[in-house]
């Protein structure tokens, strides 16, 4: 079918301490289609990577269920799991912690081909070399160690490891939040190479509004757990409909001048209340301007506002 993962009221509560509960990730559901890209943006601690786990069940759920390709991730036997590994991966967002510093970078790149014994010996490195090749490195790299190479390149050395084994679908999380704004297109531009060449599904988790709006097809808002909004990448930036939304997409330079000027900034004022006392009803209320007593009360539900377009909002 067009869709290949389909995540239903997907919920991820943490334990802090005795009595309390952080809802990470509480009651979310959408989809994404095959070969499209699903942006997931929203301020640090709203529970975007969260999510990005939960769905390839690196953290167990909470409650609610991902389905990939007619699959439930959650429920998987270990030798399921272990296929479903192969077709599903992760490129974290520090291009620092997540290479083993004692390992060369073809045992990296190797490891996943070993646990999945897709190539052996001298076609193993043929691999290796034709991976480094695609991410823009070559095989004089392979025998040298990550703390070698700059943070583009380190991107770049986990993008190949992710692209080992043949992956279907990768969460990217944060990808280029760690790298220098100059290298930050380059890494994009890749993505977006690889994912056209290889028929790719990607969910790009981000903070930067500007960048998801580049790679995304549709966007998703996150805050505080919630999904706030959805929309098609140029719907949302033409015509937010969250107060939320509005506020993160003030803060975006314009670089059209007299688009500048005609701007109202809205900032996003107070703090991000905690996840661990969440207030009742709708969790912005708290920062929302045009808040009103039923906000306090009752939470808003995601509907469809117009086609494709969702929002979770009393305003609307
Ligand atoms: Fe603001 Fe109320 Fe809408 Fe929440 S529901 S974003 S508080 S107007």
């Amino acid at each position: 079918s067009e869709v290949l993962i389909e995540v239903k009221n997907l919920k991820k509560y943490f334990k802090a301490g005795r009595k309390a509960t952080v809802k990470a990730v509480d009651d979310i559901s959408f989809n994404i289609k095959r070969g499209e890209t699903l942006g997931l943006v929203g301020e640090s601690g709203c529970g975007k990577t969260t999510c990005g786990k939960t769905v390839l069940g690196l953290y167990g759920a909470t409650g609610g269920e991902v389905i990939f390709d007619g699959i439930n991730v959650h429920t998987l036997k270990s030798k399921e799991k272990k296929e479903f590994r192969k077709r599903a991966q992760i490129i974290f967002q520090d291009p620092y912690s997540s290479l083993n510093p004692r390992m060369t970078v073809e045992d990296i790149i190797g490891e996943g081909i070993d646990i999945h014994d897709l190539y052996r010996g001298k076609d193993r490195k043929e691999k290796i070399f034709e991976l480094l090749e695609t991410v823009g490195l070559n095989k004089e790299h392979a025998s040298r160690f990550p703390h070698e190479f700059s943070g583009g390149q380190r991107q770049r050395i986990g993008i190949a490891r992710a692209l080992a084994i043949e992956p279907e679908f990768i969460v990217c999380d944060e990808p280029i939040s760690a790298l220098d704004v100059s290298i930050q297109a380059q890494v994009v531009n890749l993505l977006v190479e690889l994912q056209k060449e290889k028929k790719l599904t990607y969910l790009f988790i981000a903070h930067d509004l500007s960048m998801v709006k580049y790679i995304s097809d549709r966007v998703g808002v996150m805050y505080l757990g919630h999904l706030v909004e959805l929309a098609e990448s140029e719907e949302l930036y033409k015509n937010p409909l969250h107060p939320y939304t509005t506020a993160l997409l003030s803060s975006i330079p314009i670089p059209d001048p007299e688009q500048e000027r005609k701007k109202t900034r809205i900032p996003i004022e107070g703090e991000i209340p905690s996840p661990i006392n969440p207030p009742p009803g709708c969790k912005f209320a708290p920062r929302c301007k045009m808040a009103r007593e039923i906000c306090k009360e009752k939470m808003p539900e995601l509907v469809e506002i117009k086609k494709g377009h969702f929002v979770a909002c009393h305003l609307l």
